[in-house]
């Protein structure tokens, strides 16, 4: 084959990679709360986030849901956690920033915080007591260590997180454990150390948001928020009836997750990965070779790697890495600019927590696939337009500024939408 070289160093092993891929099923199995579509189930139904942050942008009408997931993590001992992403369902509306929101939901087990906090002030002074003793070489990192001890438990690398009641992220019973039909040893990406270099950074954080601690919620959310433009935060409002809403996209669970593998050898011309070529069975020849000129306009080679590594396991619709990377359409639009410029410094790139200061790492990523699973009862052809939908979380999961430990808060996140390239000629 073409891509055999003298000097390539062939690798005859498929490759596992450290993202789990979500795959759709109408079958929800253990898993109802991960899917894509329908009405989003809040962690607290008598506690809505603020219908705000559910509006567009743009027309401020409210949103639909594309995606909403189960998000528990052995890291966060004890947090209930959900992720939400909405998009305008007005055309005029996409490519627009704002027409496409992310949000995180989480409530605090009282019991596990105290006792997560108990461990970690025992740790520190664990630690305080073994550097007095150690003196001399005791530099930073093991006290930083110890300070923030609480949310790196589970990476930690430690004996074994006594509070560890969810293994993944798509599980909620944790009956079902999706990593138990993969041929890994690997448990979970979400067991994976945080990457170094981001708590590192968090002392300085912390004391870079004190001042600002007297800010209200919501004027924290529209510092938080870039998607809004300018004028006065908007105060709380109820979530309006289910009447009032847009027609929800029909519901696709989200229970089958597996980590990804990559073939030995990567298929030598991916396809066009857009999803109107893969459904156009109707247009017959005429339409060949016009996609083959806009494939060929965007064949660069973030795109080829983004086709590639879809064509490979084509039914993924959602990618999901806690502080991992997120698998770029483009480099060439805003979001890619941003993100590839931090690509390397141990940063995402993405604007810090507004609510708690900590940084924000990608947690997920949607795919076009989910748009054929959103769209499948649509008729027109007219559908959604984006390459991939970012969504980056604070790596703190802090809870809402203002809501008590056992309460549920919600607090926007970083959706970055990388827009399917248009054809230049
Ligand atoms: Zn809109
Ligand atoms: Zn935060």
């Amino acid at each position: 084959m073409a891509s055999y070289d003298s000097d390539s160093d062939f690798d005859e092993e498929y490759t596992e990679t450290t993202v789990l891929l979500g795959y759709t099923s109408k079958d929800p199995e253990d898993d109802t709360i991960s899917r894509l579509g329908g009405s989003p189930e809040w962690l607290d139904p008598d506690k809505p986030p603020s219908a705000a942050l559910a509006r567009c942008g743009v027309c401020k009408d409210m949103m639909v849901l594309l995606l909403q997931l189960n998000g528990e993590l052995d890291r966060f001992p004890g947090h209930e956690r959900r992720l939400y992403v909405f998009s305008c369902r007005r055309q005029t509306c996409r490519r627009k920033q704002g027409s496409i929101r992310a949000l995180r939901g989480n409530r605090i087990d009282k019991q596990v915080a105290a006792a997560a906090a108990e461990a970690a002030a025992k740790e520190a002074e664990e630690a305080k007591a073994k550097k007095e003793a150690e003196k001399a070489k005791a530099d930073g990192p093991g006290l930083g260590e110890a300070l923030f001890g609480t949310k790196s438990l589970g990476g930690s690398g430690s004996a074994g997180n006594p509070f560890a009641t969810a293994a993944n992220p798509f599980s909620s019973g944790g009956s079902s454990n999706p990593f138990a039909t993969s041929t890994t040893s690997n448990p979970a990406p979400a067991a994976a150390p945080a990457k170094a270099a981001e708590p590192a950074t968090q002392p300085k954080k912390e004391e870079g948001t004190a001042t600002s601690l007297s800010k209200t919620f919501a004027e924290t959310l529209s510092l938080n928020n870039p998607q809004q433009t300018g004028g006065p935060p908007p105060p709380p409002e109820p979530w309006p009836a289910s009447s009032a809403l847009p027609k929800p996209y029909p519901v696709s669970y989200i229970s089958d997750a597996e980590l990804e593998v990559l073939d030995p050898e990567p298929p030598p011309i991916p396809q066009n990965v857009r999803v109107e070529e893969v459904d156009d069975s109707s247009a017959g020849d005429s339409g060949a070779g016009g996609d083959k000129d806009i494939f060929e306009s965007s064949m660069d080679a973030v795109f080829q790697k983004f086709a590639d590594r879809l064509a490979q396991n084509p039914d993924q619709v959602i990618r999901y890495e806690f502080n991992g990377q997120p698998l770029l359409y483009s480099k060439d639009d805003s979001v890619g600019r941003v993100l590839s410029a931090a690509a390397g410094t141990g940063r995402s790139g993405m604007p810090r927590c507004g609510n708690c200061g900590a940084g924000r790492v990608f947690e997920l990523q949607l795919v076009p696939q989910a748009i054929t699973e959103l769209e499948a009862d649509e008729l027109g052809l007219d559908g959604m337009d984006w390459g991939t939908i970012i969504v980056g979380v604070c790596e703190a999961d802090c809870v809402q500024r203002g809501v008590e430990i056992g309460e549920v808060g919600h607090l926007e996140e970083w959706c970055g939408v990388q827009w399917e390239e248009l054809a230049t000629n």
